[in-house]
């Protein structure tokens, strides 16, 4: 296994807001790898340290204790900063606070613009990142006249034509109706198949299951760390982590209580119904 994101020992505090408060520790001693070309979801209810651990992740912030390599790069390295930037791309819950120009092919240009990349290669990257969310008839608009997940399609297409070997997405359909989420994560899912690496924060566990790997957080710790198979088969521990179950595993949970025999390790509603329909 060759990993593209190395995490040793990461701490992460937030500086206290007034005297005598204490800082307000995010991170408290995680390591772990991420492995190129896999597809890791993260879940945790709120303030167990998602976010701060996405950020940290791509430079934005900075760790405390401990160090992050993105590739060899030490986030910490000021003359690599933007090699991590560019490596690690990310996209946030709210498209909004993302976009920045007010026509679509403007904002998409914006990341490979500051890069410094030529103006014929800007526009290929223009083109083939929109296609990649099938926004390319909307590149004249403006984002401001298009849906939640229109624009979270635009974000995520700026992202991409700054050719990320890894995108962290954080929350990215926590605002969206359920159709602009199914269409968010069958973007996320291709760009996976085309071989970028993906970190997915999110509180469905539905989205979770799509993963090769989940990780629990709780109070800036991992709880849990396995397959989603693995993962969600701990009930209790997800219980007391404040979490939902997969519908699946629920719906699974039901059946066997009812003498109805499923298998652990069906954990999708696809799976499930699959095997009900065969069962005798
Ligand atoms: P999550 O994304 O899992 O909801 P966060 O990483 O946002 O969690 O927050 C982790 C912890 O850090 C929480 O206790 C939160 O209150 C605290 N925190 C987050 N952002 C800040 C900040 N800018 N300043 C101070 N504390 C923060
Ligand atoms: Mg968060």
């Amino acid at each position: 296994m060759e990993s593209i994101i190395r995490i040793e020992n990461l701490i992460f505090e937030y500086m206290a807001d007034g005297e005598g408060e204490q800082p307000v520790r995010a991170i408290d001693d995680i390591s772990l790898d991420i492995e190129r070309g896999s597809f890791t979801a993260i879940i945790g209810r709120n303030g167990s340290g998602k976010s701060t651990l996405a950020k940290n992740l791509n430079g934005l912030l900075l760790p405390s204790g401990g160090v992050i390599y993105v590739k060899n790069w030490d986030t910490r390295d000021d003359d690599h900063i933007w090699d991590v930037r560019q490596t690690a791309g990310m996209v946030f819950q709210n498209p909004d606070n993302q976009l920045v120009s007010s026509i679509v092919e403007d904002d998409v240009a914006f990341g490979p613009e500051n890069l410094g990349v030529d103006p014929a290669e800007i526009r290929r990257r223009v083109d083939k990142a929109l296609e990649s969310v099938n926004m390319g008839k909307f590149r004249k608009k403006s984002p401001h006249l298009l849906s939640g997940g229109q624009k979270q399609r635009i974000a995520i297409a700026g992202v991409v034509a700054m050719k990320p070997e890894c995108i962290i997405f954080d929350e990215p359909t926590a605002m969206l109706d359920p159709k602009g989420r199914q269409e968010i994560m069958s973007i996320i899912r291709e760009l996976h198949e085309e071989g970028i690496t993906v970190v997915l924060i999110t509180h469905f566990m539905d989205e979770a299951v799509q993963a090769d790997r989940v990780i629990i957080m709780d109070r800036g710790h991992i709880l849990l760390d396995g397959t989603p198979e693995n993962v969600f088969s701990e009930e209790e521990i997800i219980r007391e982590a404040s979490l939902d179950l997969p519908l699946a595993v629920e719906l699974a949970q039901r059946l066997r209580k009812r003498g109805v025999k499923i298998p652990r390790e069906i954990i999708t509603v696809e799976g499930l119904v699959d095997y009900v329909c065969q069962y005798k």
